[in-house]
């Protein structure tokens, strides 16, 4: 039982493709998510292109930079990527990936769990392995007192007016954040202008407002949620947790889909050899923990950067942004940053399938 259909959920249905039993009959996987496959867009939209490459996503791309435009109060940068950024269609690509997977798919409402036994507003269901991708709430776990605005969480806001741009830019600028960056996402014919703060008493809907007038865009169609900025045990008492169920976003900058692209992946291997009877439940929770945990040092850094950058006074700042246009620096780092999670990881893209509807078994 997979809950939650956004990144997490996803990537670790596409990785069950196919699964057996050890007498070779189809294993069956239920996908549960409370609005239709790619709904509710969850977020921005940008990633490293060579993720939507590696998992045959193409078909979602939007727009693609070379480079990442930096505005501080006193400068403008331009950072050459070494890899380009790319933004996609949040309905598409749920739904491309949705196509890769071959499980069923429900909407219903998930209100908690006991043992096995999930509780959902259609009904209760049961399931021996259950993966939790429904987002920062973490619904699934036994419950830590994991709430905004005391937990580890950063907020992120923003709207989407129509428009074009040639520039993916930030602003680290105290007029829109003290603690956090504003963004500009073009998408072809769409802006995704927005606020992320790591303060979560920080509210952010007024500088986005802010933002997108500066811009000369109108604060139209709202999309925001909590950003979750520490890991947390990517297994609970019998249960998987992938993206940011599990707090598998980067702290430094709060990118979180190729992160649950990375970890579903890894979650679904586990669970396809559960499946297939090469290895126990018990087996795969340490596994997937493991290789969650492998990753907290690296976690751990990015968040001393989150807190840092806030902290550098205008000189120190404006050197930081400006060292970053030298080539070999920005090289260095970015590619540093991107092998956190890397495309590679994610194996051949699968041949394209037909597209299908999400009407599948009923919820018993
Ligand atoms: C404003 C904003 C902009 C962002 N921009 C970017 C960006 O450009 N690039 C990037 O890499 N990251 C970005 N992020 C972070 C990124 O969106 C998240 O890290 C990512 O969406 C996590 O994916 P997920 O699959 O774990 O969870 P989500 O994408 O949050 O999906 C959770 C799913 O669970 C479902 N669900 C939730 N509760 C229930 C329930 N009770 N019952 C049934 N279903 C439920 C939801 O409907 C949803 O489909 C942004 C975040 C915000 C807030």
């Amino acid at each position: 039982m997979i809950c939650g259909a956004s990144f997490a959920g996803l990537a670790v249905a596409r990785e069950l493709a196919g699964a057996t039993r050890p007498d070779g009959s189809p294993a069956r996987i239920l996908m549960l998510d409370r609005y239709e496959v790619g709904e509710r867009q969850t977020s921005a939209c940008g990633i490293p292109t060579t993720w939507l490459e590696a998992m045959g996503l193409m078909g979602s791309h939007r727009q693609t930079f070379h480079e990442l435009v930096v505005h501080t109060p006193h400068q403008t940068a331009r950072w050459p990527l070494p890899w380009t950024f790319s933004t996609f269609d949040y309905g598409e690509l749920c739904r491309l990936l949705f196509d890769q997977s071959d499980c069923e798919f429900e909407t219903a409402k998930v209100d908690g769990r006991t043992g096995q036994t999930l509780h959902t507003d259609r009904g209760d269901l049961t399931a021996p392995l259950i993966v939790d991708g429904m987002g920062w709430r973490r619904l699934l776990a036994s419950g830590d007192g994991f709430q905004p605005p005391d937990a580890p969480l950063s907020r992120g806001l923003e709207v989407h007016p129509g428009g074009q741009s040639d520039d993916l830019a930030i602003w680290i600028d105290r007029k829109y954040v003290p603690a956090g960056y504003g963004w500009s996402f073009p998408a072809r014919d769409e802006l995704r202008i927005g606020v992320g703060s790591f303060d979560p008493r920080f509210h952010v809907k007024d500088t986005t407002v802010a933002l997108a007038d500066d811009l000369g865009s109108e604060a139209v169609r709202y999309q925001g949620n909590w950003i979750p900025h520490q890991l947390r045990p990517a297994t609970e008492d019998g249960v998987f947790f992938a993206g940011d169920s599990a707090g598998h976003c980067l702290p430094l900058t709060a990118e979180g889909i190729r992160t649950a692209l990375y970890f579903g992946i890894a979650c679904g291997r586990e669970l396809r050899s559960v499946l297939a009877g090469t290895q126990t439940r018990e087996q795969a929770l340490h596994a997937y923990r493991a290789f969650s945990d492998s990753h907290e040092w690296k976690f751990r850094w990015l968040l001393r950067g989150q807190r840092l950058i806030p902290r550098l006074r205008p000189r120190p700042l404006r050197a930081l942004v400006g060292s970053m246009t030298h080539r070999r620096l920005v090289d260095f780092s970015f590619d540093q940053y991107l092998r956190v999670a890397p495309p590679e990881f994610a194996g051949t893209p699968p041949a394209p399938r037909a597209a299908r509807t999400t009407s599948g078994a009923a919820v018993a």
